[in-house]
C-alpha cells in the first residue's frame, strides 16, 4: 500500500534540492578527458573541488539573505573553493556565525519544533561548509579582510573536498549550461546573466550548530519549495532518516495559513516540469533469476527552453551501455567513480544526460538508453520481483505518459506487465524464448512488470477480466504457521484422531479465484459510482513482503493477501488485521482511479491517493460488516493517540499534508499512521457531513451511489481523469456539493476544513453543556454549548447532534459549527424530547473515550 514511495522520494532528490544530502556520491580522484567527456569531467571537478589557499579571508559581520533565510558570519575565517570554469562555488567557514530562518505558517512553524524544539530557527554555528551557483563571493567580498592563517586549508581542505560531492549534480545542472556548444565556448556572462535574475540560484550551507549538530539549510529557486532546512539523523536502534524540518516557498511567507499556491502546481516553477516525457518504448530481455537488458526509447518535448543536462532516475543497478539523441551518441552521468560493490551503500539512482547544446523551447527530443544488470530479486517458489531500488526504466518522476512494452523471457515463465496485450513481432519469437507486448490504453504515470512461476485464474468484473496470477509457494522468509491435522500413520484403534503439528505452508495459488473475486466486486463497486475502471483489464499478481502496490491495470499483492481464514487466524493476527488484509484487493483497486487515473500534485497531495483509496474499501466493507468497519476506524483513531516510546504520540507527527516527511527519525510509522489513520478518517468525516445534511434537506435516507460524497467523486474522476491533483482542488469540488447548512460563514467552501482537520493534527474532545428544552408550538426548542476541548482555537466542527427518542431511536436534528472553545446553538426537535447527544455514530475523529 506504500505506493511509489521510495521513488518518489530519489526524484526530489533530483529535482528539488530536497534530500540532497542523501546523495552523498563520494567520488573518488579520478578524472575525466575534458574533450571527450565535458560534463563528466565538470561533474567530477565539482565534486571533489577543494579550498584554495590563496583565497583565506578574515571575515567580520558578513551576512546571507536568501528569502526567509538569514545567515550571518559574525567573526572568523573563511576559504574559498578553487574555480571550476572561472567560479567560485564553493566556501568552509571555521568562527562564530549565526542562521535565522522563519517558516512562513503554522504547519511548517509545527514541524520546526517538532525537529528543534523552537518554531523558529536560530542557531549559532561554529564551522559552515557553503556551496552555491550566484555571487556569494562578491556579496562576501566587502567584509572580508586578509588573512594570516596558514594552516586553514590545510585543517579544513580534506573536509570541505569530502562535503563537496553532494552537490555536483545540482550545480552541473548549472555549470553544463557553460559547456562549449559545437567546440565553442559559452561565454560565461551569457550563462552567469541566468543565476543573476534570479532564474536559477542555489545554496547550501551545511551547518554544525551548536545545539542542534549538523544541519542544512537549502535555498534553491528551482524547487518547488526553494526553502528547506532538515537533518540526517540516525535513530537509536536503527534506521538513516532525513528530517526535513520545513520546506517552503517565499511566496508564501505572507500569509499565516498554509497558502493554496502550495498546493497548486508545484511543477510550473521547476524545471522538472520544462521537459516532460511523452512516450517510451522499452524493449527488454529479462534473464532469471536477476538480469534485465533493455532499449529504452524515450520522447520528450520541451516545454520552456535552457537546460542542458537532463536528469532521469534509474536503479543503480543498471549498467548504462549507451545513449543516443537522433542516433548519435550523447554524454551520460551514471555513477562515475563508484566501484560495483560500493553501488548499494554509495551509489545513487540518478542518470544525467548532457546534451550538446541547450534544449529549446518547443523541441522534440529522442533518447535511445541501452542498459541492462540486476535489479530483479529472488524470494523463492518461482517468485521474482523488481527489486527495492528496482527503478527499471529512465523516468523523471510520475506523470502521465504513453508506454509500448516488449519482452523476451524463458519459456517456463509468466510473464505480466501494464498496458493492455498486444501482437508480438515475428522476430522477437525468433529466439526460441517466449515474448510478449503490452501498450498502454491511455496515458499512465508508471509502467512495471512481475515475472514468476504463476498459476492464473481469470473471473470478470462485468466485461473487465480480472486475471491473478500467484504461485503455488510463499516467499522463504514467510512466517510459518502450524497448523493441526490428523496424520494417517499415527490413527490407531487407542488413540483415535491422534493430531500432530506440522508447518504448512500457505498456497497462493489456490485463493485465485477468492482474491479475484475479491478485486472484480471492488471494479464493480467503484465503476458503478466513480465512472468506468480506466482500463480493459486488471491484473493481479502475488509479491513477496508485505507491501502491495497498485499500478495502472496492474496490482502487485502481498503474500499476504492471498492467505486463507484459517491461515490468517494461524498467524495470531488480531481481528481487524485480519480484515484489512482482506480488504488489500479492494484498497489497491481503488488506486486504479485515485492514484493511477488521477495523480497527485505534489508530496502535499499524496495523501488523498492512500486515504481516499482505504477509505474506498471500508465503503465496501461497511456495507458487508458494519462492525468490522467500525473496529478498523477505532483502531485508527487509537493508533494516532497511543503513547509511543519516547513519549509522544503519532498524531504529533504532523499532519497528512506532509505527505513523505511524515517518515521521521521521531516517527518511523508516521507515514502509515498518518497518512492511512488521519487520511481515512478525513473522508469518513467529509462524506458523513454531507450525507447528515442531505439527508435533512430532503428528509429522506441518502446512500448508495448517489450520495453527495460519492457524486462529488464522480466528478472529481470526470474533470481530472489523466490529471493530477491538488488538495485545494479536491475540496473544491466537494464544496460544490455542499448544501446550505454546511456554509460556514455562509461560503461554499471548506477552507475551515483545510485549514483545521486536512492542515491539523489534533483529536478533539466534544461535549454538551447547558442543554435547555422548550415546548413550543409543534415541537420542542432546544438549546444549549458545544466545548470543543484539547483543540487549536481556531478549530471548526461540524457536529451531528441527535435527539434520543422514546425506545432509544436517535433522530438527527441537525449540524452546528463548533467553532473554538464554546458554542451555542439553537435547534428544533420532536415535541417531547429531553435527551440530545453528539455523534452517536461517531462521524467525526474526536479523542477516543
Ligand atoms: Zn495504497
Amino acid at each position: 500500500m506504500t505506493k511509489v514511495l521510495l521513488k518518489w522520494r530519489g526524484l526530489r532528490i533530483a529535482y528539488g534540492g530536497w534530500l540532497l544530502v542523501c546523495l552523498a556520491l563520494t567520488t573518488c580522484a579520478v578524472a575525466a578527458d575534458p574533450a571527450e567527456k565535458p560534463g563528466e569531467a565538470l561533474y567530477l571537478q565539482l565534486g571533489q573541488v577543494g579550498l584554495d589557499p590563496a583565497q583565506v579571508y578574515r571575515v567580520r559581520g558578513a551576512s546571507l539573505d536568501r528569502s526567509a533565510i538569514n545567515i550571518t558570519l559574525e567573526d572568523g575565517t573563511i576559504a574559498f573553493t578553487k574555480d571550476v570554469l572561472g567560479h567560485i562555488t564553493g566556501a568552509f567557514f571555521e568562527g562564530y556565525g549565526e542562521v535565522l530562518l522563519t517558516p512562513p505558517n503554522e504547519v511548517e512553524r509545527r514541524s520546526m519544533s517538532l525537529f528543534t524544539g523552537m518554531a523558529i530557527l536560530e542557531e549559532h554555528f561554529a564551522t559552515a561548509y557553503f556551496r552555491f551557483n550566484d555571487n556569494v563571493a562578491d556579496e562576501l567580498r566587502p567584509d572580508l579582510r586578509a588573512s594570516d592563517s596558514t594552516d586553514f586549508t590545510t585543517r579544513w581542505g580534506p573536509t570541505a573536498q569530502n562535503l563537496a560531492s553532494a552537490d555536483a549534480t545540482r550545480l552541473l545542472m548549472t555549470f553544463s549550461q557553460m559547456l562549449p556548444v559545437n567546440g565553442d565556448p559559452v561565454s560565461s556572462e551569457a550563462a552567469g546573466a541566468k543565476t543573476e535574475n534570479g532564474e536559477d540560484r542555489f545554496l547550501h550551507a551545511r551547518l554544525q550548530g551548536t545545539k542542534l549538530g549538523v544541519f542544512d539549510v537549502y535555498f534553491d529557486s528551482m524547487a518547488g519549495e526553494p526553502v528547506q532546512a532538515g537533518q540526517a539523523k540516525t535513530r537509536e536502534g536503527g534506521g538513516n532518516f532525513y528530517d526535513v524540518w520545513t520546506s517552503f516557498s517565499p511566496t508564501d511567507s505572507e500569509t499565516g495559513r498554509l497558502p493554496r499556491s502550495i498546493t497548486l502546481s508545484n511543477k510550473e516553477k521547476t524545471r522538472e516540469g520544462r521537459v516532460e516525457v511523452r512516450g517510451y518504448k522499452l524493449t527488454t530481455e529479462v534473464q532469471p533469476p536477476k538480469k534485465i537488458h533493455t532499449r529504452a526509447r524515450v520522447q520528450l518535448e520541451v516545454r520552456e527552453g535552457g537546460p542542458r543536462t537532463l536528469l532521469f532516475e534509474l536503479s543503480r543497478f543498471l549498467q548504462v551501455e549507451s545513449v543516443k539523441l537522433a542516433g548519435a551518441p550523447v554524454e551520460f552521468i551514471h555513477n562515475p567513480a563508484v566501484e560495483g560493490t560500493q553501488l548499494s551503500r554509495r551509489g545513487n539512482d540518478l542518470l544525467a544526460v548532457i546534451l550538446p547544446k541547450p534544449a529549446e523551447a518547443d523541441e522534440k527530443i529522442d533518447l535511445e538508453f541501452v542498459y541492462g544488470g540486476e535489479v530483479l530479486a529472488e524470494a523463492g517458489s518461482g517468485l521474482l520481483y523488481v527489486g527495492a531500488r528496482g527503478t527499471w526504466y529512465p523516468n523523471r518522476g510520475m506523470a502521465m505518459a504513453n508506454f509500448d512494452l516488449e519482452f523476451t523471457y524463458p519459456p517456463d515463465w509468466t510473464l505480466v506487465a501494464t498496458g493492455k496485450p498486444m501482437p508480438v513481432a515475428p522476430e522477437a519469437l525468433a529466439t526460441g524464448l517466449q515474448a510478449s507486448h503490452w501498450v498502454s490504453e491511455r496515458p499512465i504515470p508508471l509502467a512495471g512488470f512481475n515475472l514468476g512461476k504463476y498459476k492464473v485464474a481469470t473471473v470478470s468484473a462485468g466485461d473487465i477480466p480480472v486475471e491473478t496470477y500467484a504461485a503455488t509457494g510463499v516467499e522463504k522468509d514467510f512466517p510459518t504457521p502450524n497448523i493441526q491435522v490428523v496424520d494417517p500413520q499415527m490413527v490407531d484403534p487407542m488413540i483415535r484422531h491422534r493430531q500432530v503439528i506440522v508447518p504448512s505452508r500457505p498456497s497462493p495459488a489456490h485463493m485465485e479465484v477468492t482474491v479475484g473475486e475479491a478485486a472484480a466486486r471492488a471494479v464493480r463497486y467503484f465503476a458503478d459510482r466513480f465512472g468506468p475502471y480506466p482500463y480493459s483489464h486488471l491484473s493481479l499478481t502475488q509479491m513477496p513482503g508485505r507491501d502491495s502496490q497498485g499500478w495502472p491495470g496492474l496490482v502487485f499483492l502481498s503474500s499476504y493477501a492471498f492467505l486463507d481464514q484459517q491461515q490468517r487466524e494461524q498467524l495470531h493476527l488480531e481481528p481487524y488485521r485480519i480484515l484489512m488484509q482482506q480488504s488489500i484487493p479492494a484498497h489497491e483497486t481503488a488506486h486504479q482511479w485515485w492514484g493511477d487515473l488521477i495523480t497527485w500534485n505534489s508530496y502535499r497531495d499524496q495523501w488523498f491517493s492512500e486515504g481516499l483509496s482505504n477509505y474506498c474499501a471500508l465503503m465496501m466493507l461497511q456495507e458487508k460488516n458494519p462492525a468490522g468497519f467500525r473496529e478498523i476506524m477505532d483502531k485508527y483513531r487509537r493508533d494516532l493517540v497511543t503513547k509511543e516510546k519516547n513519549g509522544m504520540t503519532p498524531m504529533e507527527a504532523g499532519p497528512v499534508t506532509l505527505g513523505v516527511r511524515l517518515l521521521s527519525s521521531r516517527f518511523p510509522e508516521g507515514y502509515e499512521e498518518i497518512l492511512y489513520g488521519r487520511g481515512t478518517w478525513l473522508f469518513h468525516m467529509l462524506r458523513a457531513m454531507m450525507r447528515d445534511a442531505a439527508q435533512q434537506q430532503t428528509g429522506k435516507p441518502v446512500g448508495g451511489t448517489d450520495e453527495p460524497f460519492v457524486r462529488a467523486l464522480r466528478r472529481v474522476r470526470e474533470r481530472y481523469a489523466g490529471r493530477s491533483l491538488s488538495t485545494a482542488e479536491l475540496l473544491s469540488v466537494f464544496a460544490e456539493e455542499l448544501p446550505p447548512a454546511l456554509r460556514y460563514e455562509g461560503k461554499s467552501s471548506l477552507d475551515w476544513f483545510l485549514h483545521g482537520w486536512v492542515n491539523g493534527t489534533s483529536l478533539p474532545k466534544l461535549e454538551l453543556k447547558g442543554v435547555k428544552f422548550a415546548s413550543k408550538a409543534g415541537g420542542t426548542a432546544v438549546s444549549g454549548t458545544i466545548l470543543q476541548k484539547g483543540a487549536p482555537q481556531d478549530l471548526v466542527t461540524s457536529v451531528p447532534i441527535y435527539a434520543v427518542m422514546a425506545g432509544k431511536q436517535q433522530v438527527l436534528l441537525g449540524r452546528i459549527f463548533a467553532d473554538g472553545e464554546e458554542s451555542i446553538f439553537r435547534l428544533s426537535a420532536p415535541a417531547g424530547t429531553h435527551k440530545i447527544v453528539l455523534d452517536p455514530n461517531e462521524t467525526i475523529l474526536t479523542e477516543p473515550k
